[in-house]
């Protein structure tokens, strides 16, 4: 499928609309996921970013306003951890209120790691929050200890979901970033715990993102292997998709015990239908997860100008647009970064 933008919207050098907006909230996590922030790196030495330099609610709100505006039609919250930022609930109750062109409210949904979701599963919800995504790597404690390398006990993200789910969220998604050798042991007991359980388990494979997470090729294991190993078990069928630009390939059970998603970025990529646009804690736009250059807005956003000027700077981003790192890389042609220092998942929230 190849996106292209309806006439009047903004469009990129590929033809691809601008539709979703990933906003990362903060730098800061309370876990050390291998894959995302090592702790080897990611230690009490490490700057993270100083509270005047984040943009605030009401800076984020006014730039999602702008991009709504021109096309945007879901926003994520994500980070770092999105739950650590005090207050979050208060910017949830903000970008609920925007409203398309159409007068629709926008998709709003939030990734986190769940540490801290039981306490705030039902203020994001009154506040207006729509979706949710939950980070589970194991179901094994040991497992999962082991992956979010500081201790972590999975039953209090257990009960994080339960609360979600309490609070009217459905469906879940669960997200598990798999890593031949570190959790693949998981996959079946992952599936196993949530068929049956409205929850839909989005499979993600180990990215090449930023440059500090160690990423091998044969720490990948390819979601068709994985589709292989749970269709062996419980047998599946595959679902169209239910959006334009959908990152996940959906299947079902064909008992009827719900669906699962897999996430193959490495081994198919999806750029031709990318239409994401990111935006840093500290309001840098980003328009591919794999870019090494941004934008800064923050300055345009404190420097007094109109909202026409912002969206005019926006569009002329949005239009240079041609990032395909993944697309790139799977062909084996060259990337346009190589050896270039590269954004961190933590910082820009995948
Ligand atoms: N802290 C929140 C969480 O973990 O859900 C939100 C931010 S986290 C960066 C967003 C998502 O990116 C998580 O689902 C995480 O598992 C995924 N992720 C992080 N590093 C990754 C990598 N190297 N490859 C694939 N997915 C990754
Ligand atoms: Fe934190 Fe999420 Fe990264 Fe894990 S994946 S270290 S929970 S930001
Ligand atoms: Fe989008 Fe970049 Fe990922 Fe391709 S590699 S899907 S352009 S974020």
């Amino acid at each position: 499928m190849n996106t292209v933008a309806p006439p009047g919207r903004l469009a990129d050098r590929l033809g691809r609309p601008l539709r979703d907006l990933r906003i990362s909230v903060t730098d800061r996590c309370n876990f050390r996921c291998s894959y995302c922030m090592p702790k080897e790196v990611f230690d009490r030495r490490h700057a993270f970013l100083a509270h005047k330099d984040l943009l605030s609610f009401e800076e984020i709100t006014r730039l999602a306003r702008v991009l709504v505006a021109q096309g945007v039609r879901k926003i994520r919250l994500t980070g770092g951890e999105p739950l650590l930022r005090k207050d979050l609930e208060h910017l949830v109750r903000m970008l609920s209120e925007l409203r398309t062109p159409e007068g629709q409210a926008v998709d709003l949904t939030l990734t986190t790691n769940g540490s801290v979701l039981a306490k705030k599963a039902q203020a994001l919800r009154d506040a207006g929050l729509s979706r949710i995504a939950v980070s589970v790597d194991a179901i094994d404690d040991t497992i999962f200890r082991r992956m979010n390398d500081v201790d972590f006990p999975v039953a209090d993200v257990l009960e994080g979901i339960a609360a979600a789910e309490r609070a009217g969220f459905a469906p879940i998604k669960i997200n598990m970033v798999v890593k031949r050798g570190t959790n693949d042991s998981q996959i079946l007991p992952m599936v196993e715990h949530f068929r049956g359980s409205g929850a839909i388990v989005r499979f993600i494979e180990f990215m090449d993102v930023g440059t500090t997470n160690g990423w091998r090729m044969d720490e990948v294991l390819p979601s068709a292997e994985l589709i292989s190993l749970i269709h062996a078990r419980y047998p599946l069928e595959a679902l169209g998709p239910t959006e334009i630009g959908e990152t996940a390939q959906r299947w079902r059970y064909r008992d009827g015990a719900g669906e699962i998603g897999v996430i193959s970025s490495v081994t198919q990529s999806f750029c031709r239908d990318c239409t994401r646009l990111r935006l840093s804690t500290e309001g840098r736009v980003f328009l591919c997860l794999f870019a090494h250059q941004s934008h800064d807005l923050r300055t345009l956003l404190r420097s007094g100008c109109d909202d026409e000027h912002i969206a005019s700077t926006v569009a002329q981003i949005w239009g240079q647009r041609d990032d395909r790192y993944s697309e790139l890389r799977g062909s084996g042609a060259a990337t346009p970064d190589s050896g270039v220092r590269r954004i961190e998942m933590h910082y820009i929230g995948g």
